[in-house]
């Protein structure tokens, strides 16, 4: 499902729209030509998901250590995925496209995020 959100580049503030899925993972600025993150501007809304999660999202999830150990046995065990330590975003980015592309392994990240956020 593709859901852009209204975002602009911090270095040169041309609006553009990023996908949801997206949001937090560093991008090449088609206006600047700058490697950024896509910002949503203040007072931006981002959209109803489908239990998609952002980037940003993703790697807090593989990172912040109480989530951590409930998470990368998750995605090895049930989703065969193996998080590369230490962590690098440009590994990150294929293995979160890749679920948030399968709608199963995508609700069940979701449903195990969600427990943990509550
Ligand atoms: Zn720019």
């Amino acid at each position: 499902m593709k859901l852009p959100v209204s975002t602009i580049c911090p270095s040169c503030n041309t609006p553009s729209y990023t996908e949801y899925i997206d949001l937090g993972a560093a991008t090449k600025c088609s206006a600047c030509g700058e490697h950024t993150v896509q910002k949503v501007p203040l007072g931006g809304t981002t959209p109803v998901t489908g239990y998609e999660i952002r980037f940003a999202d993703f790697i807090h999830l593989v990172s912040y250590s109480p989530y951590k150990s409930e998470i990368l046995p998750l995605l090895a065990e049930k989703l065969g995925y193996t998080i590369p330590e230490p962590l690098d975003p440009d590994a990150l980015y294929p293995i979160h496209c890749k679920i948030q592309n399968n709608s199963e392994a995508r609700y069940m990240l979701y449903q195990a995020a969600m427990t943990l956020w509550r």
